[in-house]
């Protein structure tokens, strides 16, 4: 367009300068108007042509004109305060073991506002879905492995079955082991559900804990006894062992609760961090649900247990 206005002017200017050589000054006025409105025209509809142009590939480099141009505004030109956020002053690993059974409370457990690690019995019904729930949640997965204890009155005892009883040989240690990952492939650690008896066994423990150390994994002692076998035997072989510091709800009452996640806020704070186990009761979700809440204003927060791994693992290597 602009090449037909140049030279449609061009045209008239050559013929504008024979034409009114000799001619009177009103047919000098008339014909040079004529020529100038004309050109005018012209002029005007070139440039509306330039505005309805469609966007042409020179509109890329226009936008990323305007971008480096708020870019250098929004992080160069302006000063920037960027907020301090203080480090919390503890972590929080929260396990709620024997999920799986009760789906409803399962589920309650899977929507609470924290993340947390929630230990499945392997022989739990709907493991699949309940533990892709879990994963979408944000929440870590464990083997809630059943294990012997003194007592067989301990609740769940009757109804378990494939638990690994003091005086099994290694093969059958080994293939419960097998059979229970299988079924919760995404455990990121085991801890033992019940296990008085068989954790002070120091022949059985020394070898389940060899097998899990096989496969990568980690052991959280829940400490169902104080003669538990499994710290010792860790040190001895150099292998990392995490051991449960508060039960939230031994004595499932209100009171007692509310004394333990006291508990549970002061070792986070004076240890770093704190490995808390409860279980999928209504009185302990309901206390979680509202203890949750309360934790960001105390600066300490609620992590899974591979999170609390790679701290850790990052504090060794200091
Ligand atoms: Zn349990």
């Amino acid at each position: 367009m602009p090449m037909i206005f140049l030279s449609f002017y061009y045209y008239n200017a050559v013929l504008m300068h024979k034409r009114i050589r000799g001619k009177s000054p009103f047919y000098t006025f008339l014909y040079t108007s004529l020529v100038g409105i004309l050109t005018s025209a012209l002029a005007g509809c070139s440039a509306s042509y330039n505005m309805i142009k469609p966007a042409s590939s020179g509109k890329a480099d226009d936008d990323l004109t305007s971008l480096e141009q708020s870019t250098d505004n929004k992080y160069f030109q302006q000063n920037i305060t960027i907020p301090y956020k203080p480090a919390p002053l503890g972590f929080i690993v929260v396990i709620i073991d024997d999920m799986g059974i009760n789906q409803k409370l399962t589920k309650k457990a899977i929507t609470l506002p924290a993340q947390l690690t929630l230990s499945y019995l392997p022989y739990a019904i709907n493991l699949e879905k309940q533990m892709s729930m879990a994963r979408l949640a944000g929440h870590d997965i464990m083997l809630h492995l059943p294990m012997e204890p003194y007592d067989e009155n301990t609740p769940l005892y009757k109804e378990t079955p494939d638990m690994l009883m003091v005086g099994m040989n290694q093969q059958e240690i080994e293939n419960i082991l097998t059979n229970a990952l299988r079924k919760i492939p995404q455990a990121v650690a085991i801890n033992n559900h019940m296990g008085s008896r068989f954790t002070e066994w120091e022949e059985g423990m020394a070898y389940l804990l060899q097998m899990i150390n096989n496969n990568n994994l980690l052991f959280v002692d829940s400490r169902t006894t104080a003669n538990s076998a499994a710290s010792r035997i860790a040190k001895a072989n150099n292998w990392l062992l995490i051991e449960r510091d508060v039960f939230i709800d031994h004595d499932a009452d209100q009171a007692t609760i509310n004394r333990q996640l006291m508990r549970v806020e002061q070792i986070a704070r004076k240890k770093g961090y704190v490995i808390a186990i409860g279980h999928p009761t209504q009185l302990t979700l309901r206390s979680l649900e509202s203890w949750i809440t309360t934790l960001k204003q105390k600066n300490l927060k609620i992590i899974p247990l591979s999170q609390l791994l790679i701290l850790l693992q990052l504090q060794n290597r200091k």
